[in-house]
């Protein structure tokens, strides 16, 4: 009797396995419920001694929720530290070799140049092909209207040389423009003749010294009519004879309105810059030319004032100079270079904890940041206002661009 029982259950069992089988193996199976299954029929004695125990749904293993911790610290270090090499040789920085004054023993004397000069010349001129300045599309030279006769260009490039001083380029740039397009009966001599000084004024009040300049400007218009035939001077010495030129600007106008290049045009760029790379100790703009004139080639006359004005503008800034971008201070050839100036990184580290992982520990660098550089070595106090006749003056001459 319990033989036939045992075998009749066992069938049903066998025929509950079949389907829960087949259910499984199923496309989308649905979850199987061990209360709507056959095997719910099984008489809850079945087994009792555990041979045919129902068998307990698989508890599926859970993954604990482990928490990861980032954590990120954020250090500040030198880059030389992560980057470089510990037996990296540092650049030399460079002597200061001025241009010599050599005394032939037939009382002839020469002048050598200082040595390297051209090598710097050409990696200067490199660094300005590469950066564009605002002297090279607002430069003084550049600002007269092209449409205008021969005269009147003449004339208002040497307004634009009377405006530039102590005066960004940008802000020359829109006076002139404005001039140009203002101007009754066109930007020439006979208008500016014509203007009221306070309607002239009223043009050119965003430059620097404005009033000034309105009064040389007006000064400059009436000389030029009577004693220079309604044009600008073609002399050196005609030109300084005008109210507010000075020599720099007398001969940056002489190579921008006549193409004669009889000096040097020295700025405040081309003074500061030329005594950072040791080529000479001058004390103001008048020196520096005559040193340069003793021994700089001709056919670099015209070109160093723009050459120097731009990477003035540029990577060698009046204020916080830029040695880090400079080819002169990674070859070892400027002086002044601000050497081993320290790149600061900020450097990110993350770690993080998994109890089944090791730990992992990532570092990235985020932020590189150069430190400002200190004022220059050489603090030139002249400003282009020498040209109008007021006294430089240091903060003047940080203010330009
Ligand atoms: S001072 Fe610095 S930025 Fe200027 S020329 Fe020398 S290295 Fe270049």
């Amino acid at each position: 009797m319990r033989t036939s029982r045992i075998s009749r259950d066992t069938s049903r069992i066998l025929a509950a396995s079949r389907t829960l089988r087949q259910t499984r193996s199923g496309a989308n199976p649905p979850v199987h419920d061990p209360s709507e299954s056959e095997l719910s029929s099984v008489p809850s004695d079945a087994g009792s001694d555990g041979e045919f125990a129902t068998p307990q749904p698989k508890r599926r293993k859970t993954t604990r929720e482990t928490p990861v911790k980032v954590k990120h610290e954020i250090n500040e270090v030198s880059l030389t530290s992560i980057t470089s090499p510990k037996k990296e040789a540092k650049p030399k920085k460079a002597r200061r070799v001025p241009a010599k004054k050599i005394n032939g023993a037939d009382g002839s004397v020469k002048i050598e140049p200082p040595p390297n000069w051209e090598q710097i010349y050409a990696l200067t001129r490199e660094m300005r092909n590469e950066n564009l300045a605002p002297v090279d599309t607002m430069g003084c030279e550049s600002l007269a209207d092209k449409q205008r006769s021969p005269r009147d260009q003449r004339f208002q490039t040497l307004i634009a040389l009377m405006l530039s001083s102590q005066t960004k380029d940008t802000v020359t740039a829109v006076a002139m423009r404005g001039m140009q397009e203002r101007m009754p009966g066109g930007f020439n001599l006979e208008s500016v003749l014509a203007l009221e000084p306070t309607e002239l004024n009223g043009m050119i009040n965003k430059v620097g010294f404005h009033n000034l300049k309105t009064k040389y400007i007006k000064q400059t218009a009436l000389i030029l009519r009577d004693k220079f035939n309604s044009d600008i001077p073609d002399t050196i010495e005609g030109l300084v004879s005008l109210p507010g030129v000075g020599p720099k600007m007398a001969y940056l106008t002489m190579s921008a309105a006549w193409g004669k290049d009889e000096g040097i045009g020295v700025d405040v760029h081309v003074h500061r810059i030329t005594n950072l790379w040791g080529w000479h100790k001058t004390q103001n703009p008048e020196q520096t030319r005559a040193a340069l004139e003793s021994w700089l080639p001709r056919d670099k006359w015209h070109d160093i004032n723009n050459l120097l004005v731009g990477f003035g503008q540029t990577i060698c800034l009046p204020v916080g100079r830029k040695c880090g971008d400079c080819k002169l201070s990674e070859r070892g050839l400027c002086p002044s270079a601000v050497v081993g100036a320290k790149k600061k990184v900020k450097k990110e580290v993350v770690v993080k904890t998994d109890p089944e992982e090791e730990a992992v520990v990532k570092e990235k660098v985020v932020v590189a940041k150069i430190e400002e550089i200190k004022a220059e070595d050489v603090d030139v106090a002249v400003g282009d206002i020498e040209d109008i006749g007021q006294a430089p003056s240091k903060r003047a001459s940080r203010s330009k661009n």
